[in-house]
């Protein structure tokens, strides 16, 4: 049809401007809304289909009228006074009081029009559907068809196509497999690999989010799929993943609580595995002060420090000296693996075993871990045999040490000149390819000590590699998202053959 030409409505007859891809004429602007996706078969790509992939915008102004009536129609049926209630009920828990309601009760919506008032009755979007959807126009009702059947899932993202578009797939759902979901705010900041516990609604040409979701941390999700897996099959006596998203539906905020719950627990659990609580022994000497020193000189390990602060309670007389990982103290390496990590001395300098204080009648060791402690008593005793007598040990949990510094009322000082950011982000460029340069040949322990590309050519321990590599890629695009770092580790991906991760 040319420009200016009066031409007739495919539908009414009347005088029309709007081009229609599925008539290959022109139509109307008010028989296009009244009929769009339901009674004219919309191609995608047609700008004026608020459920094509086109018209991301329309679709957005869709959703705030149907949101509206979809509130007054639901609250109808509950009623005011329990709507509120149980909005309440599903609200996070946050400062913001308010804005959480607001949360809650969107919850408490799509809970009303998914899973009804209780088993008896049928879901109120079906009701609603029954009843012909009064209230609704030609949009709202193609939306409120597809919103009444979504579910909550958890939703990861694969790849990030643009500022709107991501491809994802739901660890609750393997059959769907990949989908594109619209979401402009998401795939903003968003990284690949990301997963969010969100409700999750299925149009024919995309997928959208609804409600505010909560971000599942790689490091939580094992535990907090089979957490959410136990409590379905308790509740509702089936295990599927099916069963977990009903489940998810009428307990959405718990799951956001059990998140939080996780993250704690996980913490603690480092905390107690880093093994780095402060540990001294202190020594009486048996023998002049100038024989023991005689024996530290000798030993390479040890480095006496010059540039010490005294500590409050110090003799005046006080010595100190660095234990370094040197001569004997060496072989802890080989005892303790993976707490001191240095590569070549000269490049990297050495590791620090400890620090040991002298006095005329004292010698005090103090170590990082018990393992290092154990390690450096047994030194000690055939560096120093009957010299020393061992008096007492003393050991400060690092959960204490923390607490202590935070009781100081201890805080970093900003530094007075910042980084400018470009600079910043150029450092982490160079930082972050330097570190990827060698990946493929340096052992890892999640590989069992193999390398990635050693990892790459034993089928047994592909799924290992899958999970090591979508690691490294989420961190690497979390640093894009938030730092501006441009490294690209895909040709890692090319190089171990992981077509999955494209
Ligand atoms: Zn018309």
């Amino acid at each position: 049809m040319n420009k200016g030409q009066a031409a007739a409505c495919a539908v009414c007859g009347r005088k029309a401007g709007r081009n229609c891809p599925a008539s290959g004429g022109v139509i109307c602007n008010s028989c296009c809304g009244a009929r769009r996706g339901t009674r004219i078969d919309c191609p995608p790509e047609c700008t004026h289909f608020p459920f094509g992939t086109e018209a991301y915008d329309i679709w957005l102004r869709v959703d705030d009228t149907w949101s509206k009536k979809a509130f007054k129609y639901v609250i109808d049926k509950v009623g005011k006074e329990e709507f509120g209630r149980r909005a309440e009920e599903f609200t996070p828990s946050s400062t913001d009081w308010e804005t959480a309601f607001i949360e809650g009760a969107e919850i408490e919506l799509m809970n009303c029009l998914t899973s009804g008032i209780d088993d008896d009755n049928p879901s109120i979007g079906t009701l609603w559907e029954k009843e012909g959807w009064p209230g609704l126009n030609n949009d709202e009702r193609y939306m409120s068809k597809y919103r009444c059947r979504s579910l909550p899932g958890i939703v990861e993202i694969q790849k990030i196509l643009d500022d709107k578009a991501m491809e994802c797939i739901d660890l609750l759902d393997g059959d769907r497999g990949r989908f594109i979901v619209f979401d402009r705010n998401t795939a903003g900041r968003a990284a690949r690999f990301d997963k969010i516990v969100v409700w999750i609604t299925h149009y024919p040409h995309f997928t959208r989010l609804a409600c505010s979701g909560m971000r599942l941390p790689d490091t939580l999700a094992g535990s907090f799929l089979s957490e959410i897996r136990a409590r379905t099959k308790k509740t509702r006596k089936i295990q599927s993943d099916e069963a977990v998203k009903r489940y998810l539906v009428e307990h959405f905020t718990e799951a956001f609580d059990l998140i939080a719950e996780l993250g704690d627990i996980l913490r603690d659990q480092m905390i107690a595995s880093m093994d780095v609580d402060q540990c001294r022994a202190f020594y009486k000497l048996l023998a002049p002060r100038k024989e023991i020193e005689a024996i530290l000189e000798e030993k390479p390990d040890f480095e006496i420090r010059e540039d010490f602060e005294h500590e409050p309670d110090d003799p005046p007389d006080v010595s100190y000296y660095r234990w370094l990982r040197r001569g004997k103290a060496k072989a802890i390496e080989k005892k303790v693996r993976g707490l001191i990590q240095h590569g070549n001395e000269d490049e990297d300098g050495v590791g620090i075993l400890g620090t040991v204080r002298l006095t005329d009648n004292e010698l005090m060791v103090e170590t990082r871990g018990r393992a290092l402690f154990k390690f450096a008593g047994k030194l000690i005793r055939s560096y120093f045999k009957k010299r020393l007598s061992l008096v007492d040990k003393e050991i400060a949990p690092i959960e204490r040490l923390l607490e202590e510094h935070a009781d100081s009322g201890y805080e970093p000082e900003e530094s007075s000149e910042k980084i400018p950011p470009e600079i910043e982000a150029q450092l982490l460029n160079r930082f972050y390819e330097k570190r990827y340069s060698d990946f493929l040949d340096v052992p890892v322990p999640m590989l069992n000590d193999m390398t990635p590309r050693e990892a790459s050519h034993t089928p047994a321990m592909r799924m290992k590699l899958i999970e090591l590599i979508k690691i490294h890629l989420n961190g690497i695009d979390k640093m894009r998202v938030e730092k501006g770092l441009e490294v690209d580790i895909n040709w890692i991906v090319d190089e171990l053959g992981l077509d999955e991760l494209k």
